[in-house]
């Protein structure tokens, strides 16, 4: 018999979960709301005591009934069960609490008028589980499949494809690839959509040999004939990562295209391309804005992907460069600037720290720095070396309030912090995105 307590939930992490205090320590809840009454069914002595079992004594008016059904095992849009405005107040919370030493104000987190639905790129394992071909997420820690048919999250296109390579893998006798046995074929289906209604399909497959893969491929896109390029990837190893090196396109042109801010950028299965169409645009639009570029202003956009940023950027400055570690990335980077007919941009494919420290050797002149590192952020040498080059205004673009709390603690020697604005690229999940401007203190002035 476990032991029952009843106690209010007065805070929530990192990671917006709510939290308990128990024997002095701060528990972290799943699907729990900053002033709720919970009871709790524990186990094990006072040191290792630990929760069981959680029900929701007194609810929050903020609570709603999450739309998806497999929501509490899932675990991928943790807020489903909090109203949406409540879920922007609370990332804007949040951040106003870490950034507290920089006294400056955090303006509303800027959300979306419809949170569902909103990702182009999603991604499915497939498996045989139970005697049955199931499609869907990882549960978290484990390599067990969470079957659905329908991810709120994702494009409703993307559902309608995932159903319907089930049923061709049942009629044309293909099965699901298995990662013990090194048996069958489909490990994984990435898809991507985008704004000017082209669809790309990656079939993951675990060997070089897909029998019967035109047939297939005919199939599917008389099916779902909103799909304009079939790509067959092949990864072979035992690992985490979805895509292998190999590729074969067996239809279309093995790209789509989309658009945005009125710019068009190449997608290919392997680069990174920003999710939420709606609100990159909005972000986008504000790091253009806080930039504010001169015509005779030299800017870098480090860890710039296939260079949307740089590339919106450069109709107002005199010259971008832009630095991504991901070749793949590179070469998209530079088609784009082809596309859309951009001189005054150049890409190198280098890591953006020792590419920045060279230029603080070489003394070269930077205006602006636009910087959007991965989730663990910049490194203290390519922070030190903004601080030997001096540009005039810096705007970081962060997927981790943590790490930009971290770097721009480092940049505060010459540096001023003049806006942070939260962004909710990941309705109904944890994540927030943050773009904030930071301007060069010059005799107490700012330029
Ligand atoms: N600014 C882009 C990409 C942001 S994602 C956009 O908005 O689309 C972060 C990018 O940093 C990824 O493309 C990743 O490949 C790249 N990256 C990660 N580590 C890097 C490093 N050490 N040096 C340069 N780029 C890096």
């Amino acid at each position: 018999m476990g032991n029952y307590k009843e106690l209010i939930i007065k805070k929530v992490d990192t990671s917006l979960k709510g939290c308990v205090t128990l024997n002095k320590k701060e528990i972290a809840l799943d699907n729990t709301i900053i002033g709720e009454v919970v009871n709790i069914e524990t186990e094990g002595s006072k040191e290792k005591e630990h929760v069981t079992k959680v029900q929701i004594i007194t609810p929050s008016s903020h609570r709603v009934k999450p739309v998806c059904p497999v929501y509490l095992k899932c675990g991928g849009c943790s807020l489903q069960h909090l109203e949406y405005a409540e879920q922007l107040n609370l990332k804007t919370r949040l951040i106003e609490s870490l950034y507290t030493p920089f006294k400056v104000k955090i303006e509303p987190t800027i959300g979306m008028s419809n949170p569902y639905h909103y990702r182009n790129k999603s991604q499915m394992v497939f498996k045989f589980q139970k005697g049955k071909l199931v499609s869907g997420f990882y549960e978290e820690g484990t390599h067990d499949v969470i079957n659905f048919d329908k991810c709120y999250l994702q494009n409703e296109y993307c559902n309608i494809i995932i159903i319907t390579i089930k049923e061709l893998m049942t009629k044309f006798r293909i099965s699901a690839y298995d990662e013990d046995r090194k048996t069958g074929l489909i490990r994984h289906v990435l898809i991507k959509t985008s704004t000017l209604n082209e669809v790309l399909v990656v079939l993951v497959t675990g060997s070089d040999n897909f029998p019967g893969k035109s047939n297939f491929t005919k199939a599917l896109v008389s099916r779902c004939n909103k799909i304009t390029t079939v790509i067959q990837n092949v990864n072979s190893r035992k690992t985490s990562a979805v895509l292998g090196d190999k590729e074969y396109t067996l239809y279309g042109k093995g790209y789509i295209k989309d658009i945005l801010l009125g710019k068009t950028f190449k997608i290919t299965s392997k680069s990174f391309y920003q999710i939420n169409h709606e609100q990159t645009e909005k972000l986008y639009q504000k790091v253009i804005e806080l930039a504010n570029i001169k015509k005779d202003e030299v800017v870098l956009d480090a860890y710039c992907g296939v260079g949307t940023i740089g590339i919106l950027l450069s109709s107002n400055a005199k010259k971008v460069i832009g630095v991504e570690l991901v070749k793949d990335a590179v070469m998209n980077a530079n088609k784009n600037a082809l596309l859309n007919d951009i001189k005054n941009i150049s890409f190198f494919c280098f890591d953006a720290t020792p590419f920045i420290v060279n230029m603080a050797r070489s003394k070269e002149h930077l205006d602006v720095l636009i910087m959007d590192p991965p989730r663990s952020g910049s490194t203290k040498e390519f922070l030190k070396a903004v601080l030997m080059i001096k540009p005039k205004r810096i705007v970081y673009v962060s997927c981790n309030p943590k790490t930009l709390y971290k770097d721009i603690k480092l940049l505060e020697e010459s540096y001023k912090v003049i806006s942070l604005t939260p962004f909710n690229m990941f309705p109904k999940t944890k994540h927030i995105e943050t773009v904030c401007l930071l301007k060069k203190i010059n005799n107490h002035k700012f330029i």
